[in-house]
């Protein structure tokens, strides 16, 4: 038995405890005894104070009551108004799952009902939320997720072990070191390697989607195997830090992923994408859904501001990011205290319309691994103020002359920001209540994900929300378009109508469907909404590029661009000003910035500038380049 449980069990009473674990981190206990199960707190409560680590006591499976008559014990202690969707055992943990419509109404005040359940059927109830629209993504992960808990259990247990593996033992050398497998000075296939003596841990594994022959990160480094691979953390969703994940599955990588759940259902949406467009395209996709089916069973998902040790080591937190739903900085606490690094992945420093800005206080901090996609002198974005009013120019003209206005979007983030902003220029009678806004599959699909996970949305809309009524993705002129039939039916549609699609850049994607039919009308509108990566159709467009040409079947086909151009200056990154500010909030300040993920002038100047304004140490390291921290 590893060293920590030994430690644990000694300041217990043995005929008590029937069986100890691990859970990833967390350390788990089973009772059989019904009363020492129901009041242990103080028990418990003085162990963590002296192992610090968390501990949960629960009961045997063998004294858990019938499955069926604990369903009709939890139907009479849940109200109906809650709206109980679905209850599911997982009975070698004595965990009940029931997924409820209103979770704050299923919980009851205080968690009385949750007390309540564990009194009466010695079940451990969990409640998740349904989201308000059907996502058959959720469904089918939280199936992947039930139909695998025995492996699941397994796995978990694993972790554990591992992480406990070096628990007190005696002091090594210490020394940390990072990699720069992708992203830096680049926007795009992040991945950095994080090596000490007792972790090696890769944070983010992501693709450059706009490149097609340096796609992928530098997992052929000399430091880097696979093999000795202890975890994974991924900061968001988006490809470019998530879209290389499957990969690792692949190449017999089977432990933990670290990240919030909105992360991994919006990451699995996407790398589904990925497989999909490829295979549309007549190429062999780089991974399948089983490898990423793989990736969901491995995944470990966090809250915001949850400590977990993740190697005898390295523990982390996530912090908000204020970026995209789920989107998370890292921050990283090694060797007890050593040092504390903060990697910010892609971050955004104003309340967007959906977020709160990014986190700026932590315990401790020494090293700053921030981004710098708009890190440049001279980039700054305009006020919200100024972007909303010229989505809403842009979209009511076009209405006006009968065209159609296609926003090519990343799926999540932006998209999600413009169906609120959208709702609310219906909601104020600036569009009438027969133009329809189409949104087309993904993004619809990634919509309904931000239902499931409100907790993770700024407070306005989470109110919002919370009073059905109000629900901006609920509204009625949002129509969903699932299928290429569908498709073609918005585009001969000769209504003015708006258009939400993938991909946000016009690689692959309904967005090019779209664009290849729309193109030519010059009633019609084209706003891009983010990015345009280097070697993307979208930046050739905004290049001024007007001659395009696509693949039809065996031909090529050449379409002038007709339709009205426009560029939406909004981004769910941190400006220029918005970096800066961060930096010089952070509390407390680091001593060191490593500047990443911006194109190479805007890293080195963003890292001149700081250097100058905050007197500290920058750096702005290539990929393959290794910086060694302490
Ligand atoms: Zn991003």
């Amino acid at each position: 038995m590893v060293k920590i449980l030994d430690e644990i069990l000694k300041y217990l009473p043995e005929e008590k405890i029937s069986d100890a674990g691990f859970e990833g981190a967390n350390i788990v206990l089973y009772t059989k005894d019904k009363d020492f199960f129901l009041n242990n707190e103080r028990t418990i409560k003085k162990i963590v104070n002296k192992i610090k680590k968390r501990i949960e006591l629960r009961p045997d499976p063998s004294v858990c009551l019938d499955m069926e008559l604990t369903k009709k014990e939890i139907n009479k202690i849940i109200t109906k108004e809650a709206n109980i969707d679905n209850i599911i055992f997982d009975p070698q943990r004595s965990i009940v799952i029931i997924e409820a419509e209103k979770p704050g109404l299923a919980i009851g005040k205080g968690g009385s009902n949750l007390k309540n359940i564990r009194k009466k059927t010695l079940w451990i109830p969990i409640i998740k939320r349904k989201p308000a629209l059907r996502s058959e993504l959720i469904e089918n992960i939280r199936a992947v997720l039930y139909k695998n808990s025995d492996y699941r259990r397994k796995f978990l247990n694993k972790v554990g072990e591992k992480i406990y593996s070096g628990w007190s033992s005696s002091k090594k050398e210490e020394w940390i070191r990072v990699s720069f497998l992708g992203g830096a000075r680049q926007v795009g296939r992040s991945s950095i390697f994080l090596q000490t003596p007792e972790s090696k841990v890769l944070i983010d594994c992501g693709i450059d989607i706009a490149s097609e022959d340096h796609a992928y990160p530098y997992l052929e480094a000399p430091e880097f195997n696979i093999k000795e691979l202890d975890a994974v953390i991924i900061s968001h969703s988006h490809l470019d830090h998530s879209g290389f994940l499957p990969y690792l599955f692949k190449y017999g990588y089977k432990g933990p992923v670290y990240c919030t759940s909105p992360t991994r259902d919006v990451m699995s949406l996407l790398q589904l994408d990925v497989v999909k467009i490829a295979r549309a395209e007549g190429k062999e996709p780089i991974y399948t859904s089983e490898e990423i089916k793989e990736m969901v069973k491995h995944t470990i998902t966090l809250d915001f501001e949850e400590v977990t040790d993740i190697t005898p080591d390295v523990r982390i937190t996530l912090y908000n990011a204020g970026h995209i739903l789920g989107s998370s900085m890292v921050h990283l606490h090694i060797g007890n205290g050593l040092h504390n690094i903060l990697y910010t992945g892609d971050m955004k420093f104003t309340k967007s319309v959906l977020l709160s800005p990014a986190s700026t206080k932590f315990p401790r901090l020494e090293t700053l691994m921030m981004e710098s996609t708009y890190g440049g002198k001279d980039n700054t974005l305009p006020s919200k103020r100024e972007t909303n009013n010229y989505l809403k120019t842009v979209i009511v003209d076009t209405i006006k002359r009968k065209g159609k206005v296609l926003l090519p979007v990343l799926g999540s983030g932006r998209a999600q920001d413009i169906i609120v902003l959208i709702e609310e220029l219906y909601r104020k009678k600036h569009i009438g209540r027969d133009i329809s806004v189409y949104i087309d599959g993904m993004v619809w699909d990634i919509t309904a994900i931000h239902t499931a996970y409100p907790e993770f949305l700024n407070s306005r809309i989470r109110n919002q929300i919370f009073h059905k009524d109000n629900n901006p993705f609920l509204a009625e002129i949002f129509k969903r378009v699932g299928s290429s039939k569908e498709r073609k039916q918005v585009i001969e549609e000769t209504k003015p109508c708006v258009i939400l699609a993938t991909s946000g850049m016009l690689v692959g994607g309904p967005s090019v469907e779209y664009l290849k039919n729309l193109g030519d009308g010059k009633r019609n509108s084209l706003v891009f909404t983010c990015y345009q990566g280097q070697g993307s159709l979208g930046r050739r467009i905004q290049r001024g590029q007007r001659d395009l040409t696509f693949r039809k079947g065996q031909k090529q086909e050449i379409m002038e661009l007709k339709m009205e151009v426009h560029k939406l200056e909004m981004s769910d990154h941190a400006d220029r000003r918005e970096l800066v500010n961060f930096v010089s909030r952070l509390n407390p300040r680091p001593r060191k910035i490593i500047i990443n993920h911006g194109e190479n002038s805007r890293c080195l100047d963003l890292a001149s500038s700081l250097h100058k304004m905050m007197r500290v140490e920058t750096q702005c390291p290539r990929n393959l380049d290794a910086v060694r921290i302490i």
